[in-house]
């Protein structure tokens, strides 16, 4: 079982943001989307979401099409650069919502609360606000939230993002710990060339709305399928 993604093209007007796209995202693993700027990253994870219709293709999650589902259905979670926080509510209020609109037992909520605490290593900071907290623990934060629903995917756009390059080594490092830990189907997009061959099982080089290469870090190293690859891989320091 996987997200298989299926003949998938996206116009913006005349504009071809996504061509072709074929794509098996493996269930349990880490799969990231790699390309610069305007490639189509976002597109396609949104597409993936439910957020944006593809105009033609198929996207299914667990041989179930994806594409009739509406986003509510789809049980998704999400993480982007700049997260949206409750600034009112605290860390554990934030990171509860998803199950208090679902309307899940108080006592279930609170459990399942403090063992997401536990796992972002933020059950110091559980009754904090938002502001309170630095950049990277608000993206762990933004993660607990996420995993809160118990997704069948877990979405993440450039979600270090914005985090200055220490901050982002290391949570790069603690994602794929925690990876390891949950083994949500992942699909994590960046521009970043070192965090994708750092974190993902499976890279898919993205460029110009196409599929340049999928394969693993490994695979990528040793035989970039394109000169494309090749050079945007470039010199990894
Ligand atoms: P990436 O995430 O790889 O940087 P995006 O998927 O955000 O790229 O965008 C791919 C291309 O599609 C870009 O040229 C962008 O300007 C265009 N695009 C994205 N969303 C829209 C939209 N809603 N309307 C028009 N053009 C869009
Ligand atoms: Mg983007």
């Amino acid at each position: 079982m996987s997200i298989e993604i299926e003949g998938v093209n996206k116009f913006f007007g005349d504009f071809a943001a996504l061509t072709d796209i074929n794509l098996t995202i493996p269930t349990g693993q880490l799969t990231a989307l790699l390309g610069p700027s305007g490639g189509g990253k976002s597109t396609l994870l949104r597409v993936i979401a439910g957020l944006e219709e593809a105009d033609s293709g198929r996207v299914t999650i667990e041989g179930n099409d994806a594409t009739a589902l509406p986003v509510q259905k789809r049980n998704v979670g999400f993480v982007f650069q700049h997260y949206a926080a409750f600034k009112h509510l605290s860390v554990r209020r934030n990171i509860a919502f998803g199950l208090e609109i679902r309307k899940r037992p108080k006592a279930e909520i609170a459990a399942k609360v403090e063992e997401l605490l536990e796992l972002v290593h933020l059950t110091q900071w559980g009754d904090r606000k938002p502001a309170q907290l630095s950049g990277g623990q608000r993206q762990r934060m933004a993660l607990a939230r996420a995993l809160a629903i118990e997704p069948t995917v877990l979405l993440l756009d450039e979600p270090f993002g914005a985090l200055d390059a220490k901050v982002r080594k290391e949570l790069r490092d603690w994602l794929r710990r925690l990876h390891d830990e949950v083994h949500v189907t992942t699909v994590f997009v960046t521009h970043d060339q070192e965090e994708a061959l750092e974190v993902a099982d499976q890279i898919v080089v993205i460029n110009d709305g196409k599929i340049e290469q999928i394969g693993s870090p490994d695979d990528l190293y040793d035989r970039p399928a394109s000169e494309f690859v090749l050079s945007f891989l470039g010199p990894v320091t």
